[in-house]
């Protein structure tokens, strides 16, 4: 596969960020808003937004089971922030009934980082991701960004917060071709991750 098609999902959320990310890296992004608009993409991009309200658009456009399917039978997906609550296996300090996509063996924590710091920057260490002999660490940029707060079996962590009142805070998690990270790669002009992602789906 030399140009995987990658949908994002375009209920809500930024979604034009994760374009430019996606093409930069190789592949070729679509927006998917209809059951019908997913079968056509080999991975998806699930967004940063507000994932109460991308749970309840999802559910109106009978996307929900859709996107459990496509997921169950091993389609790649990258949730980022919003996204990552909707692709974890539970979450704590959601809203009455929320409920998620799922796929990754891990409960997330709605708003963990507080609302005294609603928006943050943090150095994010990357050597499961980056290859490179001493990778930089990732200049990660948090909005009421959730964090991961138990890992489950099947999961594995892929990066925590370095340094600050949330050191050690899990923000980068896989469940083989699933990733999700707390903060939004698609705002940090780095494309690391989202290469990352690629190669993931290239190898699919
Ligand atoms: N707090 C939001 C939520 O619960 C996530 C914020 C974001 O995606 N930037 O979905």
């Amino acid at each position: 596969m030399s140009e995987p098609t990658i949908g994002i999902l375009a209920l809500q959320g930024d979604v034009r960020e994760h374009h430019r990310m996606l093409t930069e890296s190789g592949a070729k992004p679509v927006n998917v808003r209809r059951p019908e608009e997913l079968l056509g993409v080999d991975a998806l991009v699930v967004p940063g937004g507000e994932s109460t309200t991308m749970f309840k658009l999802a559910a109106a456009f009978d996307l929900l089971e859709p996107l459990r399917k496509r997921v169950a039978a091993g389609m790649p997906a990258f949730g980022t922030c919003a996204g990552m609550i909707m692709l974890a296996d539970r979450i704590q300090d959601g809203i009455e009934g929320q409920q998620t996509v799922g796929g990754i063996d891990v409960t997330v924590r709605r708003n963990a980082f507080g609302r005294q710091v609603d928006s943050f920057e943090a150095d994010v260490p990357l050597d499961a991701i980056d290859p490179s002999p001493q990778p930089q660490p990732y200049h990660a940029v948090f909005i009421r960004a959730p964090w991961v707060e138990s890992v489950g079996s099947g999961a594995e962590v892929l990066a925590r917060v370095a340094s600050g009142p949330a050191a050690g805070r899990i923000v980068a998690v896989r469940q083989g071709r699933l990733l999700a990270t707390a903060f939004h790669p698609e705002l940090a002009g780095d494309a690391r991750i989202h290469r990352f992602f690629v190669e993931l789906v290239k190898e699919a």
